[in-house]
């Protein structure tokens, strides 16, 4: 960590300093180090990350800087800036974080996304905007009636790719990017590399600068995770017990809790609150001003337990998180790096805890494949069900059932990612078969989009 610049040493104007020292960010993560000097010399970038590695910043920096140091007078229905995020959740975070670090510069910024009413943001983009953050729908709505044109873009980044793709937005995102002018700058952000993914970024990517943050690194190392084994009828119980022990100890706490269904979220959240610990569901059968209510007042610790959907709960950013439960492990592997990620933020101590009854020993296998490591077993609770346990055994792939995380070497090699150097310490084994598995099929990008 101590070979990583300052910000200071990085070629960004004062006023952007000015906010990084307001913010007290005074080391880049990995990916702000790799991917700030590449963008600021104007070339286009590849990036294998994820919400939280503080990717946000590795983009809004550059672009802020390079708008303010090549001022123009605002061009009605135009932007120079388009940032295409899948949910509105993140797009609001996006564009937070937009205002937050050009605080001190005259740089203006647009949101459009779906769910609320169009007036304003048709408003907005009459005058001509800076920076524009949107989900592809509604962006593409405004834009079939006439409410703007892309000749202005200088920028583009689509984020979160592969959850774009994997929420049916390719069609949107290519009518999109046709219309984008040819003369631009590009940065194509992806936690995963499915060849779609890849086909697209070799679409969008003009001979990209390549920056890498291993997922799994992630999950490794920032985030205490561990499997809960009970039956299914005591999850409910496990549950409230986890929450009384968090209301035991000192500080603040927030609790991010996942059901698989919207349905389930509410259904949790009402029982929880009833049985005396305030929760709220997110999910998308809600208004975005309930979501986005929920979210402010789960923020604010107005309510101490938020129960969400993985597509509601996509690129929340609440600090102060210190424990995910995985009510309902996820159907899709990768969701799980992404709930996990929701704690032990910005280098702060969290713990992931996952229930997992006999029916989810497939879910279980597909997400210990999919980050090659087995996963703790957390037993120091009165529900534990080392029936439920040995299913896992009995299933025979990863480690054997033994009672630590395994590390495998050489699976987490590369840059590193999120913000702490140190791995969460006391559980990794040294030990475990290695060596079995095929594990190359997932990792990174393919680098059929390096040279273009
Ligand atoms: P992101 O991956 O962009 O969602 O960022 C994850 C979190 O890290 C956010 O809360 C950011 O405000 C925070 N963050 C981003 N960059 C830094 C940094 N260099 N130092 C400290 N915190 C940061």
């Amino acid at each position: 960590m101590s070979e990583m610049p300052s910000f200071e040493a990085l070629p960004l104007a004062e006023p952007l300093q000015r906010a990084l020292r307001e913010k007290q960010y005074t080391t880049p993560s990995p990916i702000q180090a790799q991917a700030i000097p590449p963008l600021l010399e104007g070339r286009d970038l590849l990036g294998s990350a994820q919400t939280g590695t503080g990717k946000t910043a590795a983009f809004a920096l550059p672009i802020l800087h390079q708008l303010h140091e090549n001022p123009q007078r605002l061009i009605k229905k135009q932007f120079r800036a388009l940032i295409l995020c899948p949910t509105r959740e993140l797009a609001v975070q996006v564009g937070k974080s937009f205002e937050t670090y050009g605080q001190h510069l005259r740089l203006s910024t647009a949101l459009v996304y779906g769910g609320v009413g169009a007036a304003p943001q048709i408003k907005a983009l009459r005058r001509g905007v800076d920076i524009l953050v949107a989900t592809p729908g509604r962006l593409l709505d405004l834009y079939e009636q006439g409410h703007f044109n892309f000749d202005g873009v200088e920028f583009f980044v689509l984020d979160e790719a592969d959850r774009m793709l994997d929420m049916g937005f390719i069609h949107d995102i290519k009518k999109i990017i046709y219309k984008l002018p040819v003369e631009r700058q590009s940065l194509f952000f992806s936690a995963t590399f499915s060849k779609n993914v890849t086909d697209l970024a070799n679409e969008i990517l003009d001979n990209p600068a390549e920056v890498r943050i291993a997922p799994e690194k992630q999950t490794a190392d920032a985030v205490d995770h561990r499997m809960c084994f009970v039956d299914k009828d005591d999850k409910m119980l496990l549950l409230e017990s986890l929450l009384d022990e968090q209301r035991e100890k000192p500080g603040d706490h927030l609790t991010l809790v996942f059901s698989r269904t919207k349905h389930g979220a509410d259904r949790l959240a009402k029982h929880l609150t009833r049985a005396g610990h305030k929760s709220e569901a997110i999910h998308g059968n809600k208004s975005q001003g309930a979501r986005q209510r929920a979210l402010e007042n789960f923020r604010r610790g107005k309510v101490g337990i938020l129960v969400a959907t993985d597509v509601a709960a996509r690129g929340i950013d609440v600090k102060n998180i210190t424990m995910v439960v995985n009510f309902d492990l996820p159907d899709e592997p990768e969701a799980y790096v992404h709930r996990i990620g929701r704690t032990a933020r910005g280098g702060a101590e969290g713990v992931a805890l996952s229930f997992c009854t006999s029916n989810d020993m497939n879910e279980l296998r597909a997400v210990e494949r999919l980050i090659k490591q087995q996963i703790m077993t957390h037993d120091a609770h009165p529900f534990h069900q080392p029936k439920v346990e040995s299913r896992r055994e009995s299933g025979g792939k990863p480690g054997q059932g033994k009672r630590f995380q395994r590390k495998g070497k050489g699976g987490f090699s590369g840059g590193g990612g999120g913000f702490r150097g140190k791995s969460g310490g006391g559980f990794r084994g040294n030990g475990g078969p290695r060596g079995k598995r095929n594990f190359h099929a997932k990792r990174g990008p393919r680098s059929a989009a390096a040279n273009g």
